[in-house]
Formats: structure tokens, sequence, C-alpha cells
């Protein structure tokens, strides 16, 4: 097992490098997998409301295109920088290749606060960014879609943007759009969905029944409130949620739909949600729970608290939540992790139906695409499972090593243009 520094860049570079050592990939092919195709940073002034100009600087990358066009979230985080964007891409691109998905892997970002900005302020800032990425992007080039700090209202001004740049309409151009203008049904509680799904499969596979799981959750944005709600809906008892602001715990059970509606009613934490106690967010990694699902940012789990780390199974909702030296720790502790590039793929697998049904110009039901996302994400499950079991490594070895190889493939058949 290869070590690291602790960054997302060197988390991701890590466990690559454990793959290409248990795939015994060449130095050439190992390289060109860890090089990204096309990395771009662009400034994007912003006219505030009160007239002040404001110069923030946002990114693209596209880490691989070997199996297709690039697909990927884009980040509005203070802390988002060119390492961070580059690992996320990365992580697009094994991820894609084990969901079996016909895309390779890309990731954005503005480097900033959107909850500072008024919804014009936001508007105009993703429209500038847009523009800036047109020439790069496109249905068959780039897909972006939402990630942290950006909503489907934001895939539509980019879309917009887009679209009046090219003169012709491309929904295509992003997914995760709302449904008036070719988003998908199910899209939007996709990753939550599976992430309930491969937290049931790993209870199956280390023979535990869900009426009696205990599950905590950090992070209660997009991904995390709705995996709290399916996994309550589905019989679990979510005992923890957190946002940046701070958590609840209640042992006996909270209920994340009420929960969604004190938000949605005006609420801006979870703390103080009536019937909880206020936890911290430390409090919460290293909580006596059975599953814990990190569905925030990444590295919270490091070589600083992995040793404290309580919960048998770990389902990351998050990309990168675990350092690669925590993850060691954890193996080594014998507590199964469900990796990112699998646990939180119903995401992209859902925005492929999108990009799929807008090209076709033809919709799905809901039922359809949930029916579909549940057998990609039972087929990725399943075969990663099988290999670690199989060959006796981690399932995020496993999981790598999978989408890593079939990404190797690609660049094999295709050969190396001079
Ligand atoms: P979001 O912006 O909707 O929600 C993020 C949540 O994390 C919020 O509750 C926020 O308050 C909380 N948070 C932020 N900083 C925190 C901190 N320092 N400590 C604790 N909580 C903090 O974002 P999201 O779309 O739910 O994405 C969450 C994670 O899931 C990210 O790692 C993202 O890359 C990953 N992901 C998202 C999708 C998707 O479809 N949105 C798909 C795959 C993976």
């Amino acid at each position: 097992m290869i070590l690291g520094s602790g960054s997302a860049w060197d988390t991701a570079c890590v466990q690559l490098a454990n793959a290409a050592q248990h795939l015994g990939l060449d130095d050439g092919m190992h390289e060109l997998l860890r090089t990204p195709r096309r990395s771009i940073t662009v400034s994007v002034p912003l006219l505030r409301d009160d007239g002040q100009l404001m110069v923030l600087t946002g990114y693209r990358v596209q880490h691989n295109l070997a199996r297709g066009p690039g697909k990927g979230g884009i980040r509005y985080h203070p802390s988002t920088d060119l390492d961070e964007v580059k690992a996320l891409a990365m992580w697009m691109t094994w991820k894609c290749a084990l969901m079996g998905i016909p895309y390779g892997g890309a990731k954005g970002g503005i480097a900033v606060e959107p909850g500072m900005l008024s919804r014009q302020e936001r508007e105009r800032m993703t429209r500038r960014y847009a523009a800036e990425l047109v020439p790069l992007i496109g249905p068959e080039k780039d897909i972006p879609a939402p990630d942290v700090g950006t909503d489907e209202q934001t895939m539509a001004w980019i879309m917009d943007t887009y679209s009046t740049h090219t003169g012709h309409i491309a929904t295509g151009v992003v997914t995760g759009k709302p449904l008036s203008i070719g988003g998908s049904a199910g899209r939007a509680g996709a990753t939550s969905r599976g992430v309930q799904l491969a937290v049931f499969a790993a209870l199956r596979q280390t023979g535990r029944d869900p009426h009696e799981t205990t599950v905590a959750i950090q992070g209660f944005g997009k991904v995390g409130a709705l995996a709290a709600q399916y996994l309550h809906d589905a019989g679990c008892r979510v005992v923890a949620v957190s946002d940046v602001k701070g958590g609840v715990h209640n042992p006996q059970g909270l209920n994340p739909a009420a929960l969604i509606r004190h938000l949605a009613d005006g609420a801006e934490t979870v703390v103080g949600f009536p019937g909880t106690d206020s936890i911290t967010n430390d409090d919460l990694i290293e909580l006596g729970v059975d599953v814990l699902i990190p569905a925030a940012l990444e590295g919270v789990i490091t070589i600083e608290n992995a040793d404290r780390v309580r919960a048998k199974i770990i389902v990351e909702g998050a990309n990168g939540p675990i350092t690669a030296e925590a993850d060691r720790i954890l193996d080594d502790r014998g507590i199964l992790i469900v990796p990112d590039i699998l646990a939180n793929g119903g995401g992209v697998a859902v925005s492929y139906f999108e990009w799929v049904q807008d090209i076709q110009a033809y919709f799905w039901s809901e039922d359809e695409v949930n029916d579909r996302l549940a057998a990609l994400m039972e087929r990725a499950y399943s075969e990663a499972a099988m290999l670690a079991t199989t060959q006796g490594i981690s399932m995020r070895n496993a999981a790598h090593c999978i989408g890593v190889s079939r990404v190797a493939e690609a660049h094999r058949t295709r050969g190396l243009y001079p």
C-alpha cells in the first residue's frame, strides 16, 4: 500500500498508484492515466449589486476522455482550487468507467462562497463562467452537473448561456437540469438513492438487518438530506446529521423529512432542530453507529481521527472524504468502506440517463429511471465486491482496479495519436 500526504489530489494519486500496482500497469500508462488531458483556469469578473467589481477564479479540468465526453460537476466553494478540481475530475474518470457509463471524467468550480452572493450575482457569475467554458463544453465534449454549492438553477443558466452562444438549444450540455428544460425524472434524488442502495448492499454483504441499523450522516445538502430520508423510509435509524454549522443527534432516531421541511421553511441550519441534542462535526464522525456516511467535503477522516471512528461500515456519499493514510488505518481495523466512486455513482448514472433522454428527445418515467439506476448500482457493487473477495483487496482498490483497467483498455484500443 502506497501512502500520501493528505490533499485530495494526493489521495487520488495514491489510489491510482495502488490500482496501477495491483494491475501491473507500466510506468507510461500510469503516467498517462494520472495526467489531466486539459486543465483551464479562467478569470470570472463579477459586478456586485453595489457596483463593486470582484474578480473570481474558475476552473475546468477534463481528466480523461478515452471512453467518452467529459462528465463531472461544478462546485462553488471558497476552498476550491486547481488541485482539488483535478482530484475530483480523476475520480469522475474511474467512477464513469466503474459504473459502465460511456463518459470520461471532468470537474469544474469557482473559488467563491455562493451564500454571500445574491441570486442576481450568482446568475451573472455563472453565465460569465459558462461563457468562458463554451469552447470546451458541449453534449459531445464535456457535460457539467451540479455539485457542492450549485443546483438545478445553476445548470439552467449554463444551458441557456451555452445555447445562446451556439445558436441552438442544447439541452444535453448539462445534466441535473430542471424538468421543464429537459431534466430527468429521478435525477434530484439519484445520488442519494444510489447511496441508499450502496448501504443496503453493504448491509447484505455483512449480514446486518436494516431495521437494526443506526446511521450518522455528515452533510445535509443535496446528497445527505435525501440519503437520510431514503434510509429512514427503508427502515434504518438515522441518529445524527450535520451541516457546515454543526450537527444534531437523537439516539432514538431523527425524522429526516421533518428536518428537510424545517430547512425549507427558512431555518439556516440543522442545529437547533426540536427534539435533538447539538453535536459537532468531529463528534459525528466518531459516533458509535453502524453506518457512517460522510456526505459533505473531502478529507474529513484523516490520520488524526481514523483511530476514533467507531462505525462498522463507511459509505462515502462525498468524494474523497477519507485521506489515503486514514484509509489504511480503517482498512487495517476491518471497517468496510464503500468507496466514493461506487457509493455516489448513482448521480452520474442518472445524469447519463438524462443525457440519453435529451439526445433522443424521449423521456422515461421515474420508475423506469429508478429501475435502471438500481440495476447499474447493483452490477457495479457486485463486480467490486467479487474482485475484492477473490483477490483479497479492499473494496476501494477493487473499484479503482475495475475503473482504471477499463480506461487503460480504451487507451490501448484507441492507440496513441502521434
Ligand atoms: P451541497 O452543497 O448540496 O451540500 C453540502 C453539505 O455539506 C451542506 O449541508 C453543507 O452545509 C455541508 N458542509 C459544507 N462544508 C462542511 C464542513 N466543513 N463540515 C460539515 N459539513 C459541511 O453538496 P452536495 O451536492 O450534497 O455534495 C456533497 C458531496 O457529495 C460532495 O463531495 C460532492 O462532490 C458529492 N457528490 C455530489 C453529487 C450530486 O449529485 N450532488 C454526486 C456525487 C457526489
